[in-house]
Formats: structure tokens, C-alpha cells, sequence
């Protein structure tokens, strides 16, 4: 735990994001990303490592199993639920020194101008919500990873 983090603080429950919780264990956080007041870009997930370490490097190897792990699980629950082609995936930490990863789906026809994490948000026909939206894509991936958590990589 961190003073003046907001992703401890998002852990802790001390403060409100966008949609609904789509994973916890004790190791990761699995969420939907919160533009606050400017709407979403639909299906942008965030997963948190749970203990407060700025970066990839800093995972131990259990730490390193999990977020493995529901990587892989979220990005495929991303392309199965939200008809993703592709998943970006992308830790910057410029913001915040607490590890998170970006997934970011490109949808199907998304042009190749705006092919990348950042550059899919540039296309006038990306899909866009509030929360309300959010939470049905929330809920999405949180059943298709509860029915198929059982599954072997
Ligand atoms: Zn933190």
C-alpha cells in the first residue's frame, strides 16, 4: 500500500471507476478503464498487480504466474465477448508508479491509420460509452471468465 495511489485506493474500495469489477484474487485486479468525465473507449481493461510495485520487472515469479495468467484469460474473454480482432497490451506507468496493464482490442475494419493501442482511439467509428455500457462490457467478461476459468493454456 501507497499513500496518493490511486490504484491502492481503487483496491481499497475508496474510490468509485467506471463499470464493475471484472477479477480479483490476491495477486491481480482485472477492471475496466474510467476516462472520468469524457466517455470510454469500449473493452479497455486494466489489469493491476495488486501489491504496490512500479513496474514488470518488480513481480515475483508467483505474482508474475498470476498476471501471466489473466492476461491471457481477459485477452481472450476480450476477443470472444467484445469481437476483438486483435489485443494490444501495453504497461506505460508515466501516470502512476503502480503496475498496471493496458489491453486494448482494435476492432474488425478499425483502418490501418489507427492501428496501435493509443491510434484506435482516433477512429471517428471506434465504440465509445459511459457507464452504462461499461458495465454490460464488465459483466460480459466476467462471466466468460467465470465459465471458463477451468481452462488450460
Ligand atoms: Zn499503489
Amino acid at each position: 500500500m501507497s499513500e496518493d495511489c490511486f490504484i491502492c485506493d481503487k483496491h481499497k474500495g475508496t474510490i468509485e471507476t467506471a463499470g464493475e469489477k471484472i477479477f480479483e484474487d490476491e495477486f491481480v485486479y482485472v477492471g475496466h478503464i474510467d476516462k472520468g468525465d469524457r466517455p470510454s473507449y469500449l473493452g479497455h481493461i486494466m489489469i493491476d498487480l495488486k501489491r504496490h510495485a512500479p513496474g514488470l520487472g518488480d513481480l515475483t515469479i508467483e505474482e508474475a504466474n498470476a498476471f501471466g495468467q489473466i492476461m491471457a484469460q481477459v485477452s481472450r474473454a476480450v476477443k470472444e465477448t467484445e469481437n476483438a480482432e486483435h489485443i494490444y497490451a501495453l504497461v506505460s506507468g508515466n501516470s502512476v508508479a503502480h503496475l498496471h496493464m493496458h489491453i486494448v482490442p482494435r476492432y474488425p475494419n478499425t483502418p490501418e491509420e489507427y492501428w496501435g493501442p493509443n491510434e484506435v482511439y482516433s477512429w471517428s467509428e471506434a465504440p465509445f460509452g459511459r457507464n452504462e455500457d461499461i458495465i454490460k462490457v464488465c459483466e460480459r467478461i466476467r462471466n466468460y471468465l467465470e465459465e471458463n476459468k477451468h481452462e488450460e493454456f
